[in-house]
């Protein structure tokens, strides 16, 4: 196994931190003007087509909801709003204690990082700025991929982009989704990450998976002793001649 490739909130994120999300929303409803409760019911009844960009940035998507709320933002109100919507979601997202030491240790090891999230525009309209994005190498946003979890492109995406074959490919998550059934029908091997010590963050899962991996662990810094060292670079055969043809040139120059 030559990657590890992560699942994005509860698996990276404090599970705990999802409980948050009521009162960040009822925040970027105040300063919509409109009413929390339908501003809530909007927001969780189009996550699917938020998660696949169906409407648009973060500024496109809060003045959509806000028309269907009944109301018309001014600019400045919208403005507003997407700065407390955007601070509202960096609290949702805060890394587990074990995260970025974890994260840094597989990268230590040699693991390629990947990361499949199905998201809103928050995340990747953030990314950047976040402790996450300097130890993963190669992100996939649905709401960039235009498909969520568990579309065999998200997978596929991931392992192009990471340059290992799926089957040198671990998938840990937590669960939701669907995720790890669409890891092993891409030929990831998955690993369930349960978080047994946040009891009330299985609750907060979307779709929550039907099919337990073999491999499970508790908390995500178990991951170091399940994954342990990558392997070797295959070196293809016909590499291997020219390389040693290089040498030999090499020697027979100096
Ligand atoms: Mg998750």
């Amino acid at each position: 196994m030559r990657a590890v490739v992560l699942d994005f909130f509860g698996t990276l994120t404090d599970p705990s931190a999802e409980s948050g999300r009521r009162a960040s929303f009822a925040a970027t409803a105040a300063q919509l003007a409109v009413d929390p409760g339908a501003f809530w019911a909007e927001m969780s009844g189009s996550f699917g087509a938020r998660a696949c960009g169906d409407l648009g940035g973060t500024r496109e998507t809060l003045a959509a909801v806000a028309t269907r709320c009944g109301a018309t933002p001014s600019p400045a109100m919208l403005d507003d709003a997407v700065r407390v919507h955007l601070a509202g979601a960096a609290g949702m997202r805060v890394p587990r204690p074990d995260t970025l030491t974890t994260l840094a240790a597989l990268r230590a090891r040699g693991f390629r990082i990947g990361l499949i999230s199905d998201c809103s525009s928050e995340l990747v309209e953030s990314w950047h700025s976040t402790p996450y994005a300097p130890l993963v190498d190669e992100p996939v946003f649905s709401w960039q991929e235009r498909c969520r979890k568990p579309d065999p492109h998200l997978y596929a995406t991931a392992a192009r982009r990471l340059g290992v074959p799926p089957a040198q490919c671990w998938y840990v998550g937590d669960g939701g989704s669907r995720e790890h059934r669409g890891a092993l029908r891409a030929g990831m091997r998955p690993v369930l990450v349960t978080n047994a010590g946040h009891p009330g963050a299985a609750a907060l899962r979307v779709e929550p998976d039907d099919f337990r991996p073999d491999d499970v662990i508790d908390e995500l810094g178990d991951l170091l002793a399940l994954v342990g060292a990558p392997d070797a670079m295959i070196v293809h055969a016909c590499d291997e001649s020219v390389a040693r043809r290089s040498l030999a040139d090499g020697a027979a120059s100096a």
